[in-house]
C-alpha cells in the first residue's frame, strides 16, 4: 500500500530578552545553578507575575513576520501538571485566546514553492532543568533542579499539518529559524535549546481524506535529526500498519545516538491539563497603533532581500539565497559591494573564501575581524594589477584576521611584478635554458605557452603579472 506522510511542527523559540517573562531575573545562560531566581520564578506562594513588555513586543514581531493576525486582546492561562522542574505546579501559557493566529510561511523545496499554514503563536514561560548527568548530582545519587531557565519567555509557533515530507519539514524549520534571527528575537541555537522543535507525524493511504493517528516526536536538536526522526517514524508507522496493528497516539523521544525513537508517554489531551485563565494576570491588551508601529519597524526579511539582491546586483537566485542566509552576511555583502562598486565579485569571495574561513573559525561574520573595507580593498588590488588573484587568495587568511591588504602586500613584498624591465631578463634566461621548447613554440606548438608562463611564475614566486608575461613571451618567440 502507498502511504502519504503528514507533518505538523511545534517550534519553541526562547526570546532574547534580558529578563524573564514574569519577573526581573536575568535570563543569562551558563550561570551557577539557581542563581537567576527569585520568589516569583521559584513559585513561592503569595507572589504575583508582572508581564515583560519587551517579550510581548517580540512575540508580536514573530506573528507579523509570519503573516499572522495579532489579537488586540489575548489571555494567559495556567497549564497544570506536576514535574520537579515546574515549581508552581502550572506553566503560564495561552490556550483559547493566543496572541497570534492564522499565519503562513512560503517555503522552497525541490518540488517548488509551498505554503505552510501557521495555526497560532502563543506566549509562555519555560520550565527549569533537571540535572541528571552533572558530576555532583551523580555523586549524590540524585537528580538536582536548576531553575535558572524557569520563566524564560518563549513563543510556541504551531503549524498546520501541511507538510508532506521530511524535506518540507526541514525547509519550514530552517525558514522559521531564519525569520526569528532576522527579526532579532531569538538566537536560533538548536544545540543549546534556544530553538526547539517537536514533530507531529502521521501517515495515511494515498487518496484518503482523513488524517491518520499522529505521534509527537520530542527532543530533536538539529536539522539533521528532524529529518532522521521523521523518516524513522514514518517507517515505523508503516511497519505497524502493514503488520495489521494500529498507531497509538503517543509522545515519543528521539534518541540521536541510537537513531531510534522510544515511546515516552501516551498522548495527553488539553483537558488533562485543566487549563483555566490565570487569575493573577489581566488579559493582554495591545492597541492596534502599537501593532502597526511594530509592523513598520520590521526589517526586510530573507525572501524580499534575496529578490532585491538579484535585481540590484545581478546575482543568481542561488547566490542571493546563500548570501541572505543570515542578516549579518547580507549586510556585510551590501556594504562591501557599495565600497567596491560591483556585487558579483564580492559575492563570489564571500561565498567561497570568506565562508570557508568563517566555518573554520566557527564564528559569524559579525564576530570576525574582517571588514567590508578590507575585502573591497583586496579586490581592488587585484583589479589594479598590484597582486594576482592567486596571491590575493594566499594572503586572504591574514586579511580575514583583520590585517589591511595593503600592509600585508607591502610587508611581505608580494607586489606583482608588472614592469617589463625586470621580467625581460628572466624570460630571456628561460628561453636560453630551454632551446628545444622554444623551437617547438616557434614552430606553432601553442600549448608550450603554459610551460613558459609556469617557469616564469616559478622564478618569481607567483608574483609576475601573468598577462604581461604572456605578452612578452609571445613577442620574444614570434
Ligand atoms: P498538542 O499541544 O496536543 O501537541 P497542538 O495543537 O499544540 O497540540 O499541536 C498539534 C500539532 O500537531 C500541530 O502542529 C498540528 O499541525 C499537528 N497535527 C495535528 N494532527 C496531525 C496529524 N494527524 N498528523 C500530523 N500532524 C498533526
Ligand atoms: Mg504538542
Ligand atoms: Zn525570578
Amino acid at each position: 500500500m502507498a502511504f502519504e506522510t503528514v507533518i505538523g511542527l511545534e517550534i519553541h523559540a526562547q526570546l532574547k530578552t534580558e529578563s524573564k517573562i514574569f519577573c526581573a531575573c536575568s535570563t543569562q545562560f551558563g550561570q551557577e545553578p539557581n542563581q537567576n531566581t527569585c520568589e516569583v520564578c521559584l513559585g513561592l506562594p503569595g507572589t504575583l507575575p508582572v508581564l515583560n513588555k519587551l517579550a510581548v513586543e517580540y512575540a508580536v514581531k514573530a506573528g507579523l513576520a509570519t503573516h499572522c493576525q495579532i489579537a488586540t486582546k489575548s489571555v494567559f492561562a495556567r497549564k497544570n501538571y506536576f514535574y520537579p522542574d515546574l515549581p508552581k505546579g502550572y506553566q503560564i501559557s495561552q490556550l483559547e485566546r493566543p496572541l497570534c493566529e492564522h499565519g503562513y510561511q512560503d517555503i522552497e523545496t525541490s518540488q517548488g514553492t509551498k505554503r505552510v499554514g501557521i495555526t497560532r503563536i502563543h506566549m509562555e514561560e519555560d520550565a527549569g532543568k533537571l540535572l541528571h548527568e552533572h558530576p555532583q548530582t551523580r555523586a549524590s545519587g540524585a537528580s538536582w533542579v536548576d531553575l535558572n531557565r524557569a520563566g524564560t519567555p518563549l513563543v510556541e509557533i504551531v503549524s498546520e499539518p501541511d507538510m508532506r515530507s521530511a524535506e518540507e519539514a526541514v525547509a519550514y524549520l530552517k525558514q522559521i529559524r531564519n525569520i526569528v534571527r532576522y527579526i532579532n528575537i531569538c538566537d536560533g541555537n538548536m544545540e543549546e535549546g534556544s530553538l526547539r522543535c517537536d514533530a507531529n507525524v502521521s501517515i495515511r493511504p494515498v487518496g484518503q481524506k482523513e488524517f491518520g493517528t499522529r505521534t509527537e516526536l520530542k527532543n530533536i536538536n538539529s536539522f539533521k535529526n528532524v529529518e532522521k526522526a521523521i523518516l524513522y517514524e514514518v517507517e515505523r508507522q508503516k511497519d505497524v500498519i502493514e503488520s495489521g496493528g494500529t498507531i497509538v497516539q503517543e509522545t515519543r523521544l528521539w534518541d540521536a545516538d541510537k537513531n531510534v525513537s522510544k515511546s515516552m508517554r501516551s498522548k495527553e489531551e488539553a483537558n488533562d491539563y485543566r487549563y483555566f485563565p490565570d487569575p493573577d494576570l489581566l488579559p493582554l491588551v495591545i492597541s492596534q497603533e502599537s501593532i502597526d508601529k511594530i509592523q513598520a519597524a520590521l526589517p526586510e526579511l530573507q525572501v524580499a532581500k534575496a529578490k532585491r539582491f538579484v535585481s540590484d546586483y545581478g546575482l543568481s537566485d542561488t547566490d542571493a539565497k546563500n548570501l541572505t542566509q543570515s542578516q549579518g552576511l547580507a549586510n556585510f555583502f551590501e556594504n562591501a559591494a557599495k565600497i567596491y562598486g560591483d556585487g558579483k565579485q564580492v559575492s563570489n569571495w564571500l561565498l567561497s573564501e570568506v565562508l570557508r574561513e568563517l566555518n573554520t573559525a566557527n564564528i559569524e561574520i559579525e564576530d570576525s575581524p574582517l571588514t567590508p573595507e578590507n575585502l573591497a580593498a583586496l579586490l581592488k588590488l587585484v583589479d589594479e594589477g598590484v597582486i594576482s588573484r592567486k596571491i590575493a587568495k594566499e594572503i586572504f587568511p591574514k586579511v580575514f584576521a583583520g590585517e589591511a591588504p595593503h600592509a600585508v602586500v607591502e610587508s611581505q613584498g608580494l607586489k606583482q611584478v608588472s614592469d617589463t624591465g625586470s621580467l625581460e631578463p628572466i624570460i630571456d634566461q628561460i628561453i636560453a635554458d630551454n632551446p628545444t621548447e622554444a623551437e617547438r613554440f616557434r614552430g606553432g606548438d601553442q600549448k608550450l605557452m603554459g610551460f613558459f608562463v609556469g617557469q616564469v611564475m616559478k622564478q618569481t614566486q607567483g608574483q609576475a603579472n601573468p598577462k604581461l608575461v604572456n605578452e612578452l613571451i609571445r613577442k620574444k618567440l614570434s
